[in-house]
């Protein structure tokens, strides 16, 4: 097996964007220096995606000097190769978080996804991001039995916590929205969306070199060593800071062996047809909303701003892609869309994000000046957003939010970093097996 460090270049070559619709249609390419010799700063953070980006941007607007290293180019990772759905609450129902937490905490969890979603569309705004925020997440069942269940958690969130802009799909309703056989109704929520993550990053990163943040691409983090003063080493430079972030999520290999022991590197997988007429688009998705569906292995599907439609799913546990992508994700594509057989595939790409044993995030202090937030479970485009935002009040010296998340106490997977592997891979495959026969 690979050393999971490897995820920084085992599908990928070094310094260039996966081979995906959202780099096709950038709006610009960054050009940052390699970091080379040795400086200073207050918060060194490392990573380039949403966690990285938005800690750096938040910091930065509070006066701190910031360095941020990426070891490819900003947006490389999973933000810049995402589904683009950016989802209400956390990557577990509320009902779940209750039980777990009790229902204060809960309560806490779902605000903070509130305001996750509103991190999101007021960064849209303050800094005119061009990124095609779209409303509407559909949740569609692929079950009969889960209908029911759909609308009793619509009413939840209605009377539990006010939340009034989801609302019940019944069967009919749903074949006109989806033009799919394969769902049986569902909910629709007005208040979620989607958007073109990769330009969603660069617009973070350009707002963050405005406020002065210094970005070094092609700048990978080899090792870090604690202290008042965080060293934080890569191929030909160091950075010495008061304060370090961690933001590297899948992609985190061994650089911090307890939050490697908390998270999973998975796979996931994306393809986008051909452009579609406007006819033929609203025939797929007729109102223009991001649609998840509920199954283990979630497809996960909506329409470009060229109405493409981008169709995500399939996973694997392996650290290397499958070789043939498009070919992988079309099959999933053709159960849901079978009328979709001659429909040219343009494009293909994997990312890796990483899972948690409970899917929810690992937010957590390294050392008194050192932290990591990883971990959202694929429901990062927010949460991860938000991360940046909570991360910068912590180190301003405000860690009531940032506590919110650490208090959730996540466990390490069984069999600590090494381990774990092996173990995921069997439950994994159970639960897409229950998939796949319907049980
Ligand atoms: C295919 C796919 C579909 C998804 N769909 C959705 C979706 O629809 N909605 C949703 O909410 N979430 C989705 N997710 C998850 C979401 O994209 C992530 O949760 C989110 O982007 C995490 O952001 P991040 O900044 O923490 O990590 P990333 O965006 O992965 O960024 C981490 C960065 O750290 C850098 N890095 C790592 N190690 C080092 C090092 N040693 N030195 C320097 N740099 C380093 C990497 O190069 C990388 O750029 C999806 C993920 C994938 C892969």
């Amino acid at each position: 097996m690979l050393s999971s460090l490897d995820l920084l270049t085992a599908n990928d070559t070094k310094g260039v964007h996966a081979p995906s619709y959202y780099s096709a249609t950038a709006n610009r390419q960054t050009h940052h220096p390699a970091l080379e010799g040795d400086i200073r700063c207050d918060v060194c953070v490392v990573g380039g995606g949403y966690t990285g980006l938005s800690s750096a941007l938040y910091l930065a607007e509070r006066g701190y000097d910031v360095v941020l290293l990426e070891a490819h180019r900003v947006g490389w990772g999973a933000s810049g190769r995402n589904g683009g759905q950016v989802g209400s609450g956390q990557r577990m129902d509320q009902t779940v978080l209750e039980q777990r937490h009790g229902q204060a905490h809960a309560k806490l969890l779902w605000e903070l996804a509130e305001e996750s979603k509103k991190a999101v569309t007021d960064l849209i705004t303050a800094h005119g991001i061009a990124c095609d925020y779209t409303p509407g997440i559909l949740h569609a069942d692929h079950r009969k039995s889960f209908v029911p269940e759909s609308m009793e958690y619509v009413e939840h969130l209605r009377l539990t916590y006010g939340y009034d802009k989801i609302r019940f799909v019944g069967g009919e309703e749903m074949s006109e929205m989806v033009g799919s056989p394969a769902y049986h109704g569902g909910s629709i929520d007005m208040g979620a969306g989607h958007l073109h993550p990769l330009n969603f990053a660069l617009g973070i990163a350009e707002a963050a070199e405005a406020k002065g943040v210094r970005i070094f691409e092609e700048t990978t983090v080899l090792s870090y060593e604690g202290g008042d003063t965080v060293t934080v080493k890569s191929q030909y430079g160091t950075v010495q800071a008061k304060h370090l972030v961690l933001g590297c999520n899948g992609y985190l290999g061994r650089l911090d062996r307890k939050t490697a022991a908390h998270v999973m590197p998975i796979n996931n997988f994306v393809i986008a047809t051909e452009p579609f007429s406007e006819d033929e688009a609203r025939a797929l998705i007729r109102d223009n909303v991001a649609v998840a569906d509920s199954k283990f292995v979630i497809n996960y599907f909506r329409l470009s701003a060229d109405r493409r439609l981008l169709f995500g799913g399939g996973e694997n546990y392996g650290y290397r892609f499958p070789a043939d992508i498009k070919a992988f994700v079309r099959k999933p594509m053709l159960e849901i869309f079978p009328q979709l057989e001659d429909a040219r595939i343009d494009y293909g790409w994997g990312g890796t994000l990483a899972i948690t044993p409970k899917r929810m995030p690992y937010f957590a202090h390294l050392a008194p000046n050192v932290v990591t937030a990883t971990g959202y479970s694929g429901h990062g485009v927010a949460m991860a957003t938000l991360a940046g935002k909570v991360i910068a009040e912590a180190i301003d010296g405000t860690a009531a939010r940032f506590d919110v998340f650490e208090k959730l106490n996540v466990p390490a997977f069984p069999g600590g970093d090494r381990l774990r592997f092996p173990l995921l891979v069997l439950a994994m495959s159970w639960f897409s097996l229950r998939d796949r026969l319907g049980f």
